[in-house]
């Protein structure tokens, strides 16, 4: 494929892989992806050089289930390996997709996921206030009886049972930019950051320690379109644009953002944090930081919303 002259960032949510709840199988997860690369490839033959990413969330939580219920037998999966395994299964999906679909097309595209880790701070306050829960919901006993044996943190998530929770800090320093840079210049689609990258720290050696922690996927996505000052940056999800008074009678969706006014309206806790609200925050940083223009839209709506016709657009004026 020629070598494109702009540079995307299309995020792409893990809950966007699964579209409902009977469609949560591998082979399920994967027709998803196709149709997600398909949009991705026209945006390709239109001239853009992209960069996937993509989260990870329920596909982390099978892992870890998988590794709960195993837990007589081998020894439990430690959260930073489990991103580990989610990027390369999760990579090699989307490597597969863009492969077959160049062949499809006829073009000769090369497409290469990449273990991901994000440096994070040590001292960050959210390892002292894990919020992030992950896993199953358990009765109080067992999760409290698995918090004393594995060291995890537990507690009541209201009314949805007790359940693990991590801490979820901010992503700092992609490790691996360079390579994705160097990549990226050459023409290959890379696939990075899976699951918001893997958390590791430096110990006062310098060296790197994974961490029981997870990156969001949106805010690690939003650094690595900053730093790869890509000309936009795409986040699709289950919804094909960003509302406000979501779900209440005067639910209002918007066409376009500007940054001031995403500010505000994030700054007024608009945005639920667990869902759109990191969204909306990565857009905000983007821009912050020079970015162009952003977009938040489902994957269908990829090609229009590019064109203005569709999903929330996001700028600084
Ligand atoms: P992803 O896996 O893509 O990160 P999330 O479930 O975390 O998906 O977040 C996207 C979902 O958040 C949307 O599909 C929608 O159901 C919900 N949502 C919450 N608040 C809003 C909002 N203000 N506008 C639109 N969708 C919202
Ligand atoms: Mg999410």
């Amino acid at each position: 494929m020629t070598q494109g002259n702009r540079t995307a960032v299309v995020a792409v949510g893990g809950n966007s892989l699964i579209t409902d709840e009977f469609h949560q199988a591998i082979p399920d997860q994967y027709e998803a992806a196709v149709n997600t690369v398909k949009r991705v490839v026209d945006m390709m033959q239109s001239g853009w050089n992209i960069v996937l990413t993509h989260g990870s969330g329920p596909q982390v939580g099978y892992i870890l289930r998988r590794s709960e219920l195993a837990i007589a037998e081998v020894a439990p999966v430690p959260m930073d390996y489990a991103d580990a395994d989610i990027q390369g299964a999760v990579g090699y999906m989307f490597q597969r997709a863009f492969h077959n679909e160049f062949v499809k097309r006829g073009l000769p595209g090369h497409a290469i996921a990449i273990v991901s880790q994000v440096l994070v701070d040590p001292d960050d306050p959210a390892f002292a206030n894990p919020t992030k829960p992950i896993g199953p919901q358990l009765d109080e006993a067992t999760a409290k009886a698995r918090g004393e044996k594995l060291g995890w943190i537990v507690k009541d998530d209201v009314g949805r049972g007790w359940r693990r929770v991590v801490p979820s800090p901010t992503p700092r320093k992609i490790l691996e930019l360079e390579q994705i840079k160097l990549l990226t210049a050459n023409g290959f689609v890379v696939i990075a950051c899976g699951g918001g990258g893997i958390p590791v720290i430096e110990n006062e050696k310098k060296y790197l320690v994974g961490v029981e922690a997870v990156v969001d996927k949106d805010l690690a996505s939003s650094l690595l379109a900053s730093d790869l000052k890509a000309d936009v940056f795409i986040i699709t999800t289950g919804v094909d644009r960003v509302a406000i008074n979501y779900g209440a009678p005067n639910e209002e969706w918007l066409d376009s953002l500007d940054l001031n006014r995403a500010r505000e309206l994030y700054d007024a806790d608009h945005f639920d944090p667990g869902s759109m609200g990191p969204k909306v925050l990565a857009m905000i940083n983007y821009l912050e930081s020079g970015g162009a223009k952003g977009i938040i839209t489902n994957p269908e709506n990829l090609i229009k919303a590019l064109d203005d016709k569709s999903g929330t657009r996001f700028f600084s004026r």
